[in-house]
């Protein structure tokens, strides 16, 4: 099973980095998380959220969030849209399925004209 994250939005913030003070570097992105298996690909509700700064490459844990970071946090939240959650089988899981209907039926077919 692998998980993976999809981009929904990424928001550029003018806010103050609180590691660097510099205000160009924040982006804020909200991603989706999908999981993926051999049999299934699927979209699940799981949205999470990540704040780094560009200019000094460090991840702004919401511990050290300002009042006016988490003020466009919110509003931004507010925006997205995450996918609808979904689940997509893929072709090993038909073939699986396939297999066991057939031997659903030969079973049902024996059973009723038994070899004598
Ligand atoms: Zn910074």
């Amino acid at each position: 099973m692998s998980e993976s994250f999809i981009n929904l939005k990424e928001v550029v913030l003018k806010n103050n980095c609180p590691e660097c003070f510099n205000n160009e570097g924040l982006r804020l992105t909200f991603q989706q998380k999908i999981v993926e298996t051999k049999f299934y690909r699927s979209v699940t509700s799981d949205v999470s959220h990540i704040l780094e700064c560009k200019v000094c490459n460090s991840i702004i844990y919401p511990v050290q969030w300002t009042d006016a970071i988490e003020r466009v946090f919110e509003y931004q939240q507010k925006a997205i849209q995450p996918k609808k959650p979904s689940k997509y089988l893929k072709q090993a899981s038909w073939i699986a399925i396939l297999l066991f209907a057939l031997v659903i039926i030969v079973i049902t077919v024996l059973a009723i004209y038994p070899i004598l």
